[in-house]
């Protein structure tokens, strides 16, 4: 329940707010509330209200909640908001792209493209922001978030603010390793200068393409499962027989058995049972055991 806004500490031009409810920022549309709910007025209030928190304090950076299971309990700690905070976009010289962690992908995929900037449409139909998009190296058609990324900013408790460069990372499929304690800021993403609007009418059709093979306007987080070496998610998960299974409010979608779509009153409870009846099924049929890509939150409030 939100409570309302609360009185910041002196200095903060943020919005924080108490017991925010998360499911109303996780396109599963599930989770319980959050202790304390920050929304920073720009980088440097972002800077003095980490440095601020006290140490112990459990931190979540979300931002738009495409790719997380929050639980029903919720977070016992602060959420750090960027989508709608943090959104700053402008051309960066030749061929660069400077964008804010709360830029949405497909802002940033259309702005290149009217740009005459190219590399970028992928980004186009996947609905989180270009902070999530770094956690996630998220990816679609072939191409990856990290494949065009020139440096990054990040942020630690301290509020201290480091350019960090790809090599200071080991980036794999949806795995992205780095210094534990930063958070993504801002990046540069170096494309090509190309045929605009050839870009849009590619992003029209990967949006299409899209619409024709994944549920769309009901909630879910995209593919719960990576895909495994040389097979699909999807596949296997229809090869055992769940496409429809349900658990409570959760059910495996009948478009795309990578999916788990929340018919409308599920519970993140209901979700994460049925992911792991998926695993173990998979696991007991095929020998394969399915990694999750959607990240689960544990931290419910006490
Ligand atoms: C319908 C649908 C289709 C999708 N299709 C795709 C797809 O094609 N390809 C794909 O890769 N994904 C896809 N996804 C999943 C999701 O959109 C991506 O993983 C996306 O990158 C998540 O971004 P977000 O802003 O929503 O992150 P969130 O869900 O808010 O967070 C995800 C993770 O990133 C962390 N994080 C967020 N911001 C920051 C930051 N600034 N610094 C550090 N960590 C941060 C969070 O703490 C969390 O661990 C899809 C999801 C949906 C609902």
């Amino acid at each position: 329940m939100t409570v309302g806004t609360l009185q910041t500490a002196v200095g903060l031009r943020g919005e924080l707010r108490e017991g925010e409810p998360l499911a109303q920022h996780t396109t599963w549309r599930v989770g319980g509330p959050a202790r304390r709910f920050y929304r920073p007025a720009d980088t440097e209030d972002l800077a003095a209200f980490l440095r601020g928190l006290d140490p112990a304090e459990p931190l979540l950076w979300l931002g738009l909640g495409s790719n997380l299971l929050v639980p029903d309990a919720g977070f016992a700690g602060t959420v750090i908001q960027t989508q709608g905070c943090l959104s700053r976009m402008q051309r960066q010289g030749a061929n660069g792209i400077f964008a804010e962690s709360g830029v949405s992908c497909a802002k940033l995929a259309r702005f290149a493209a009217r740009q005459g900037l190219v590399g970028a449409e992928f980004l186009a139909g996947i609905p989180g922001t270009m902070g999530g998009a770094l956690a996630m190296n998220a990816g679609a058609w072939g191409g990856e978030t990290w494949a065009h990324v020139a440096r990054v900013r990040t942020i630690d408790r301290q509020g201290r603010v480091r350019a960090r460069v790809p090599a200071d990372y080991a980036v794999g499929y949806r795995e992205v390793k780095g210094k534990a304690g930063e958070w993504f800021l801002d990046l540069v993403l170096e494309l090509r200068q190309g045929d605009g609007e050839a870009a849009m009418a590619r992003i029209r059709e990967l949006l299409d393409q899209r619409a024709r093979t994944q549920p769309t306007g009901v909630p879910s987080c995209g593919s719960v499962f990576r895909n495994p070496p040389g097979d699909h998610a999807a596949r296997l998960i229809e090869s055992v027989g769940l496409k429809g299974f349900r658990i409570g409010g959760a059910q495996v979608s009948e478009r795309h058995a990578n999916f788990i779509i929340n018919t409308g009153d599920a519970r993140a409870d209901d979700i994460g049972r049925l992911i792991e009846h998926v695993m173990l099924a998979v696991e007991q049929r095929t020998g394969v055991r399915l990694v999750p890509e959607v990240r689960r939150i544990d931290g419910g409030i006490k």
